[in-house]
């Protein structure tokens, strides 16, 4: 009953000022984000079109990965760090360059981005800008703005599981996609920055991973609807130098040794 009224609230929020707002207001709770997420990645993992390597026949990888989400996660920088679920998935495709992000902190990397990468920095910096549309809860505001405020609501209100089962299935099946603003992409740059700045690494790193798709004309199917590369680059080297200018390391040898811990 309470979270009728809470809701039946920000309905009215969302008539006043829905037009008005530069961000769209976010009609789900945390725990919606994260019951999303697993439905999700419940999905992904049995629909068939997706082959996930397995995290204990691949352990050396899934090691290196997890040591790369939870070192940025210590740094007391990304929202949620201890809400959310977190959890990494390496999907084999060598042929596709692409990673996505869904609610609750699911993240999946393509081996394709993967072995197209020169080293970690870079690396880091797409993981980092992934992990910030989830913890700036962009992917639930694109939900809303993909299947509409009545769908959402009623699925909310009605805890309508049928229905999160089908959008997780259209999601994962490629039939729907997320797509993110302008404004969202820039969001997740800067705080790819922001929460790689007190590591080993390179803040710049997602800079340096647009560089790289740049100069091997690729343009990895997530990045295909996003804001030209260099207007990111230069927005993420001022929200660098803004926090000091710090060099970090690129480790280009453990690296190699993370590709090779993969088929
Ligand atoms: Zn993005």
């Amino acid at each position: 009953m309470k979270k009728i009224n809470f809701t039946l609230i920000l309905v009215l929020i969302i008539t006043l000022f829905g037009t008005s707002c530069e961000k769209p207001f976010n009609i789900f709770s945390v725990e919606d984000d994260i019951q999303f997420g697993l439905q999700f990645d419940q999905e992904i993992k049995t629909n068939g079109n997706f082959v996930i390597l397995d995290e204990g026949q691949y352990q050396e990888a899934y090691n290196m990965l997890n040591q790369f989400t939870t070192k940025l996660l210590a740094t007391g920088k990304v929202e949620y760090a201890n809400k959310f679920h977190w959890k990494v998935r390496i999907i084999k495709d060598d042929a596709t360059v692409n990673a996505f992000a869904v609610p609750g902190g699911y993240l999946y990397f393509y081996t394709g981005l993967i072995k197209t990468l020169d080293n970690e920095a870079q690396f880091v910096g797409v993981i980092a800008h992934e992990m910030a549309h989830v913890a700036r809860r962009h992917s639930t505001s694109q939900l809303t703005k993909a299947y509409g405020i009545d769908l959402m609501l009623s699925m909310l209100i009605g805890n309508n599981k049928n229905e999160w089962v089908k959008i997780a299935a259209q999601l994962a099946s490629g039939l729907a996609e997320l797509k993110f603003s302008r404004n969202d992409e820039f969001e997740a740059d800067k705080y790819a920055v922001i929460y790689t700045y007190p590591t080993e690494w390179d803040a710049r790193g997602v800079a340096k991973f647009f560089e790289k798709m740049d100069s091997q004309s690729v343009t990895p199917v997530f990045l295909s609807t996003h804001p030209a590369d260099k207007d990111r680059i230069s927005a993420v080297n001022k929200e660098w130098n803004s926090l000091g200018g710090k060099q970090g390391e690129y480790f280009e040898n453990r690296y190699i040794q993370f590709i090779n811990a993969l088929p």
